[in-house]
């Protein structure tokens, strides 16, 4: 098909709809055009800046009627980078949105009957962030802390971050102006030259303690001890500094080698009145409040009892596994990163819980060979990543037949492509109940419960 229009034409559009990265949706003939900062309803004149044989892109530069659901964009650079895509719709119309995001992924896999309960939101809608990334790159005043423009490499300098931690963004600043004073270098990812290519902070939202880690290109960093101390000294919340190092030429932040540099190498936070060690490459849900009432909740829609044998797969620190241990009998959690089974271990110790047994491995070959021990779960935990579960889990997941299945999701699309091989496999969706850990963005988690059918 040939496009309707041209790169730099600007045409008049009606938004139909919102797509699932946030962009508004209009249709010439058949052919879409996503446009940013347009809204389902309005009418706008809009620039074309892309154009495909599919689809083209374009930007809305007069709006000619309003969404009654705009609010006022805080800044468009949070848009621009996909920091907040999300910022121009009141908070009420980002949580219908998620909501029907989630339907139309069960439709799209044929789950089109399963209810969808309406979004669960959150208070306050910014500054929830407890963990920060930012790239450091060159500036006009020494290195720079920012965020790169959607599918760019443009850089664009930044210290207010909106989503995150107000802290963390203050303490951010504080550490890029000690990086200057002493000199440091950027990351130059032309050249594959200089040295800061990343600050990462995490900020316990309960406990306020702090972890800042200096990511850099390699391992010699000029004066990095009296960085680590001037860092400790002038940010009081800070009780651990480390260096990582990524020598690769990649978007993957965090290499594999790491050094401490100061205090020690986790933080301390809470979850469900559990305390946890988070070290560095550890995943922890990076909206604190958020994932607490979304556990509180799947433990609740499950039953767990005193004889009851559950599983935690992905279980990460043990977030979750600890959090359900004092309501069961034993509880297994199977994670693929070592240092964060490493956590879990002494997070069990932490809590002086004794019926939760951890193994560092692919949840895949793990469950098999639990399966082949004889382990039988009444109960399993999911929680994977975006990419959802892997084929031969779900299938051992089946042969398993534990009687409930609690599924908590980051991404509808391989939810749904998984409730449906689950549903083929002897298991009935009951609830499906989305939360909004991610306000202003487009992002999406879910719990979601499945009952094994009986068998007649
Ligand atoms: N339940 C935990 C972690 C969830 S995030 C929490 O809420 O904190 C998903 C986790 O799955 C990450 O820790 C990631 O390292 C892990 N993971 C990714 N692929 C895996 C696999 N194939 N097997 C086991 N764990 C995996």
């Amino acid at each position: 098909m040939n496009s309707p229009v041209k790169k730099n034409q600007d045409i008049t559009l009606e938004i139909i709809d919102l797509s699932y990265e946030g962009l508004g949706v209009a249709k010439l003939d058949h052919y879409p055009i996503f446009v940013d900062d347009a809204l389902p309803g309005e009418k706008v004149i809009a620039h074309i800046v892309k154009v495909g044989k599919k689809f083209a892109f374009a930007k809305a530069i007069q709006h000619l009627t309003v969404s009654s659901n705009r609010v006022d964009l805080k800044d468009r650079q949070l848009t621009q980078t996909g920091i907040a895509p999300l910022q121009h719709l009141s908070y009420a119309a980002q949580l219908q949105f998620k909501t029907q995001q989630v339907i139309q992924a069960l439709k799209k896999a044929g789950l089109s009957q399963v209810k969808v309960a309406d979004t669960i939101g959150m208070n306050p809608t910014v500054g929830y962030r407890n963990k920060a990334q930012v790239p450091v790159r060159r500036g006009k005043d020494g290195l720079d802390i920012g965020f790169f423009r959607k599918n760019s490499h443009q850089f664009i300098p930044m210290d207010d971050f909106y989503i995150q931690d107000p802290a963390i963004d203050r303490a951010l600043i504080v550490v890029r102006d000690i990086l200057r004073q002493f000199g440091v270098s950027a990351y130059d990812e032309t050249k594959h030259e200089g040295v800061m290519r990343h600050i990462m902070i995490r900020r316990g939202y309960h406990s306020h303690e702090m972890m800042v880690v200096l990511v850099t290109r390699k391992k010699k960093l000029f004066k990095a001890q009296q960085i680590a101390q001037a860092i400790m000294a002038a940010l009081p919340e800070v009780v651990s500094v480390v260096q990582n190092i990524n020598d690769q030429r990649t978007n993957v932040i965090l290499g594999k080698e790491e050094t401490l540099l100061a205090g020690r190498p986790y933080i301390e936070d809470e979850m469900l009145q559990h305390q946890f060690y988070i070290s560095a490459p550890s995943f922890y849900q990076v909206n604190t409040a958020q994932a607490e009432a979304m556990y509180q909740y799947a433990i609740h829609h499950t039953q767990l009892n005193p004889d009851t044998i559950a599983i935690d797969a992905y279980c990460g620190i043990g977030t979750i596994t600890l959090s359900v241990a004092p309501f069961v009998k034993h509880i297994y959690g199977v994670e693929i990163v070592p240092e964060a089974i490493h956590d879990a271990k002494k997070n069990a110790r932490l809590n002086h819980l004794d019926n939760a047994t951890f193994v560092a491995g692919k949840a895949e070959e793990v469950m098999k060979e639990w399966q082949q021990k004889g382990i039988q779960a009444d109960v399993v935990f999911v929680d994977p990543p975006r990419k959802g579960l892997a084929s031969d889990f779900t299938q051992t997941l089946i042969e398993t037949q534990p009687k409930q299945i609690s599924y908590i999701s980051c991404n509808p699309a391989t939810f749904a492509r998984d409730a449906a091989l689950l549903t083929q496999g002897g298991y009935t969706l009951s609830i499906v109940q989305p939360f909004d850990m991610f306000p202003q963005t487009t992002h999406i988690e879910l719990v979601a419960i499945f009952e094994r059918n009986e068998v007649l």
